[in-house]
């Protein structure tokens, strides 16, 4: 994932818009951001989306986007001005059907100013009208934004929306979404759900995306492009699409002989993690340069790359563990990423085990001893890395040695019972990591507030616990590397930037 250089600053209220006269409603601004410490810009207060739709034009040859964003929105106070973050160029903006001023501000914000103001727990329909050159915006110095030979692609963590949708762009308002993209007759247009239809017309094919379930806004996905559409359905029913750039080279078949496994692998994670949440499923890999991957909402990203040494498995059991642990329940700040980051790297060891190369037992064991005391490896703190960690190394494999110490803790059947059971605790929405170590005591009845300080917010090598102790009394030397720890390793480019 992207990783910033620098933490963006609290935006000043630095808007040049005409001073509103006090009215008997007079209400006030919403905030710039939605109040998360570690990117105090992102997202915005006052409001909350519940749907999104998008109506999209997308010229490869030139990377021109336009479209119209239609946003279902509840006020949350009496609101005089409100933010949406966006980087496209808008050329108008309607609140409620009427013309309303727009400015922008800082690095990603548009103000909105309704002619009147919006009386809190008013449904509002915002319509803004947009068009722009995607690769050639950029806020605090980067791009989500991938140009391809033969098209782009939004995707990013924790930003990818700005480039393609207006939005209130962070996790904590999840809406669905209708995205509707038409593209020269030829190209393919991708993006999250199901596809409901499609049409053609003098030389444009119109493809016709739908997401019925809460979706974060980084989960959100657009890409367009020369694609192979594969399709399936799991063993449960669930319809699987999958896409596949033409020009994928010497990548192609491992890319394909790793994300057909999909419809597979969501059936396994099943068994552990709880009952697919989704109604759609799939993976797409474009004939990006980048070398991570995400877990867009089902249909995670794959980048080339992560298949330039054969095929990869593990990387997909990762994106689609993430479809529980992120996307399902989704981090209620990005503070809590351990809870999508450790986990998802956890199931890649239970994978390992099902595959028979190396039990997570093993691979913790090898983690552990792989990184000694005096390692800065320890002094990243999973619990809250901080954003300028929030996609360390430490927050995955330190964060799966934490919920290897958890299953210890608790043996198997208790551990088992909370790793299936919280994700439908927070069905479609956000949570913390404090609500996870409590629903953890919760299931368990144990005290467990030591064991996770340790593992998740010391800046220091735990001592091992009774088991790892005990699997290192009988291995004489340093713990062998499991033989799937190539492919858990080469996961980690997805998230190097
Ligand atoms: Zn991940």
């Amino acid at each position: 994932m992207h990783r910033r250089l620098t933490a963006p600053g609290a935006l000043a209220a630095a808007s040049v818009l005409l001073a509103i006269p006090a009215s008997a409603a007079s209400g006030s601004p919403g905030a710039p951001g939605i109040g998360d410490p570690y990117y105090p810009a992102y997202g915005n207060g006052g409001y909350d989306v519940s749907h999104y739709d998008l109506r999209l034009k997308y010229r490869p040859a030139t990377d021109e986007l336009e479209g119209t964003a239609t946003i279902l929105a509840k006020t949350t106070q009496d609101l005089s001005r409100f933010d949406l973050d966006f980087l496209l160029d808008v050329s108008e903006v309607r609140v409620d059907g009427a013309v309303a001023a727009f400015a922008t501000s800082g690095e990603h914000e548009l103000v909105v100013t309704p002619k009147k103001t919006l009386a809190e727990g008013a449904q509002v329909t915002v319509v803004v009208r947009y068009r722009g050159v995607p690769s050639s915006k950029q806020a605090y110095g980067f791009t989500s934004w991938h140009r391809t030979p033969d098209g782009g692609v939004g995707a990013n963590e924790p930003e990818a929306a700005w480039w393609w949708f207006p939005s209130n762009d962070h996790p904590l308002d999840k809406a669905t979404y209708d995205v509707s993209v038409q593209v020269p007759d030829g190209t393919q247009a991708l993006s999250n759900g199901t596809l409901q239809s499609t049409s053609s017309r003098a030389g444009w094919t119109r493809f016709n995306w739908r997401s019925g379930k809460p979706q974060a806004t980084y989960l959100a996905t657009l890409a367009v492009g020369r694609f192979d559409l594969t399709t399936g359905t799991t063993e449960s029913g669930i319809p699987v699409v999958n896409a596949y750039s033409r020009d994928l080279g010497d990548n192609a078949g491992a890319a394909r002989a790793s994300v057909e496994r999909t419809g597979e692998i969501a059936d396994w994670l099943s068994g552990y993690l709880g009952p697919y949440p989704f109604d759609a499923l799939g993976g797409y890999v474009p004939n990006t340069n980048t070398g991570y991957a995400l877990e867009t909402q089902t249909r995670p990203f794959y980048s080339p790359r992560q298949f330039a040494g054969g095929s990869n498995t593990s990387v997909v059991v990762h994106e689609l563990a993430h479809q529980w642990y992120g996307d399902f329940v989704s981090v209620a700040g990005w503070k809590d990423i351990w809870l999508n980051e450790g986990f998802a790297r956890y199931a890649q060891w239970l994978w390992s085990e099902h595959e028979d190369e190396g039990t997570a037992r093993e691979i913790a064991d090898y983690v552990y001893a792989s990184h000694p005391a005096d390692d800065a490896f320890w002094t990243v703190k999973p619990g809250d890395p901080g954003p300028e960690n929030q996609f360390d190394i430490a927050v995955y494999d330190r964060g799966a040695l934490a919920v290897q110490a958890l299953r210890d803790e608790l043996g198997d059947e208790a551990f088992f019972a909370v790793l299936k059971g919280w994700p439908r605790e927070h069905a479609y929405g956000n949570a913390t990591v404090s609500d996870f170590v409590r629903y953890a005591e919760r299931v368990s009845g144990r005290q467990l507030g030591a064991l996770f300080d340790a593992w998740l917010f010391q800046p220091s090598k735990p001592a091992a616990s009774a088991a790892r102790t005990a699997a290192a009394a009988k291995a004489a030397a340093a713990p062998a590397q499991p033989k799937s720890w190539k492919k858990i390793a080469a996961t980690n480019d997805v998230h190097a930037h």
